[in-house]
C-alpha cells in the first residue's frame, strides 16, 4: 500500500514520463508505480481537463452501439477491472457504487430507439431487463408518469471522477509544466527543461492532436451539477427524450450530475444558454421532481475523440506509447488502459487485444489522417 500521507516523491530521473495528468495519465502512472516503475507525470494543470467535467458513469451496456463490438469488449473488461482499481484508492473515497443504471424512453419514438438498442443487447448476450412504465417507476419513483418503458442494466455502475483524480494526485508524482516537444525517450517543456527517460507515455487527452500528429479532436460536453437531499434520486438514469439523450447521476452526498451536450466546436469550453436550456428541458421532462433543487455548477469539458470513436493505446512508429482518444468512456476505461499501458511499457502481454486500438490504424488508409501543420505547434499553457 502506498504512503499517501505526504506529497509523492518526484524522481529526478524517472524510468517513465507521462505527458498529461487527466484520469488516463494518472491511472497509468499509478499502475506503473504499483509495479515498481519510477514515474513522473508532467502537466501544467493536472485534473482540470475532461476528467473534471465527467459524470462518472461506468456504463459498458448503456454505451453499447451497433458496429462498435471491439469498444464494447474493451468497456466490459474495463468494468471488471473497476472493483480492484477502486479498492486501490478506497471505494468510499472515490464514491464507487454498483447500483445499476436505468435507461428510460420519454415517448413512443424514444421507446422505438430503446427497443432497437435492446436488440443489440440481446444479440451480444448482455444481461439487461426490459421494463414497462410501472416497472421503471418502481425502480426510480422520480420518473415522469408518462415514460413509455426502459431498460435496466445491473452491470452499469458509477464513480465520482473528481474524487478519483484527487486520490490519484495524492499518490502520483507530478511536475507542473507544459510539454512542447516529445520523443520516445525525452520531453521538452515550456520552462526550458529537457527531461530524459526510458519511455514516454502521451496521455494529453483532447490536446494530443496538437502535440503530435495523431487524429484526435475535441468533442465539447456541457454538464450541470444540481444539489438536493441525499437519496432523492435512487440510481443513475439515462433518458431518450424526443430523440435527445440526457442523464442524471446521483452522488452519495446529494449532488446530481446532469449531462451532457456533444458538440464539435474545436477547443471552445464556453457554457452557453442554449446548452444549459436543452439539458434542463430534457432532464426535467424525464425527472420533473428535480426542478425544485439547486443548480450549483455549469461546466464544459473536451472529450478526446479519434475518427472511429475508439481509444488509441499502444506504441507508435515514433516509439511513443499512446493512451488517448477515450472519448465518452475515459472514466470507465481508465483502469484497463492503465494496466495495458503498464504492460506495453514493460514488454508484458496486455490484458486485452490492443490491435483494434493501435496508433498505426489510421496510417496509409485512403482518406486517412494527414496531420494539420497548425496542430503540430502550440499546446495549451
Ligand atoms: C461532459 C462530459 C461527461 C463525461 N462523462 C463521462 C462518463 O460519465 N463516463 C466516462 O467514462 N467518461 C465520461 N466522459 C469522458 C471522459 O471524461 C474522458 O474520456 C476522460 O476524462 C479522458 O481523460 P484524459 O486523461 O485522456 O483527458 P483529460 O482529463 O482531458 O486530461 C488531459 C490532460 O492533459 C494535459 N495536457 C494537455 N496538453 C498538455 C501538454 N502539452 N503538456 C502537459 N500536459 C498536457 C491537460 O492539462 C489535461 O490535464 C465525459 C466527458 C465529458 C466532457
Amino acid at each position: 500500500m502506498a504512503d499517501v500521507s505526504s506529497k509523492p516523491y518526484v524522481p529526478s530521473h524517472p524510468d517513465v514520463i507521462v505527458v498529461g495528468g487527466g484520469i488516463i495519465g494518472l491511472s497509468a502512472a499509478w499502475q506503473l508505480l504499483r509495479e515498481g516503475v519510477e514515474v513522473a507525470v508532467v502537466d501544467p494543470a493536472p485534473g482540470t481537463g475532461a476528467s473534471h467535467a465527467a459524470a462518472g458513469m461506468l456504463a459498458p451496456i448503456h454505451e453499447a452501439y451497433w458496429g462498435e463490438t471491439h469498444i464494447l469488449r474493451l468497456n466490459l473488461a474495463a468494468s471488471q477491472a473497476w472493483p480492484a482499481f477502486a479498492d486501490s484508492l478506497g471505494v468510499d473515497a472515490v464514491d464507487y457504487r454498483r447500483n445499476g443504471m436505468l435507461m428510460a424512453a420519454y415517448d413512443a419514438d424514444d421507446k422505438a430507439l430503446l427497443d432497437n438498442l435492446g436488440d443489440l443487447h440481446e444479440q451480444e448476450g448482455l444481461p439487461v431487463e426490459r421494463l414497462r412504465n410501472r416497472e421503471c417507476r418502481f425502480r426510480e419513483p422520480l420518473l415522469a408518469p408518462g415514460v413509455r418503458g426502459g431498460v435496466y442494466s445491473p452491470l452499469d455502475h458509477q464513480v465520482n471522477p473528481r474524487r478519483v483524480v484527487a486520490e490519484l494526485l495524492r499518490r502520483v508524482p507530478t511536475i507542473p509544466a507544459s510539454v512542447t516537444e516529445v520523443a520516445g525517450n525525452q520531453v521538452a517543456t515550456d520552462d526550458g527543461r529537457v527531461m530524459a527517460c526510458q519511455q514516454v507515455v502521451v496521455a494529453a487527452g483532447a490536446w494530443t492532436g496538437r502535440l503530435l500528429g495523431v487524429p484526435i479532436r475535441p468533442i465539447k460536453g456541457q454538464i450541470l451539477r444540481l444539489s438536493g437531499p441525499e437519496g432523492l434520486l435512487q440510481l443513475p438514469v439515462r433518458g431518450v427524450v424526443r430523440g435527445s439523450s440526457v442523464y442524471a447521476v446521483p452522488r452519495s452526498d446529494g449532488e446530481i450530475v446532469v449531462g451532457a451536450t456533444q458538440e464539435e466546436q474545436g477547443f471552445d469550453t464556453r457554457v452557453t444558454a442554449g446548452g444549459v436550456y436543452e439539458l434542463l428541458r430534457d432532464v426535467l421532462a424525464l425527472l420533473p421532481g428535480l426542478s425544485e433543487i439547486d443548480l450549483v455548477e455549469t461546466w464544459a469539458g473536451l472529450r478526446p475523440g479519434a475518427p472511429d470513436n475508439a481509444p488509441i493505446i499502444g506504441t507508435g512508429d515514433d516509439g511513443i506509447v499512446y493512451a488517448t482518444g477515450h472519448y465518452r468512456n475515459g472514466i470507465l476505461t481508465a483502469p484497463i488502459t492503465a494496466t495495458a499501458v503498464s504492460a506495453v511499457v514493460q514488454g508484458h502481454e496486455p490484458p486485452v487485444d490492443l490491435v483494434p486500438f493501435s496508433p498505426g490504424r489510421f496510417d496509409a488508409k485512403p482518406g486517412g489522417h494527414t496531420p494539420d501543420p497548425e496542430h503540430l505547434s502550440g499546446v495549451p499553457a
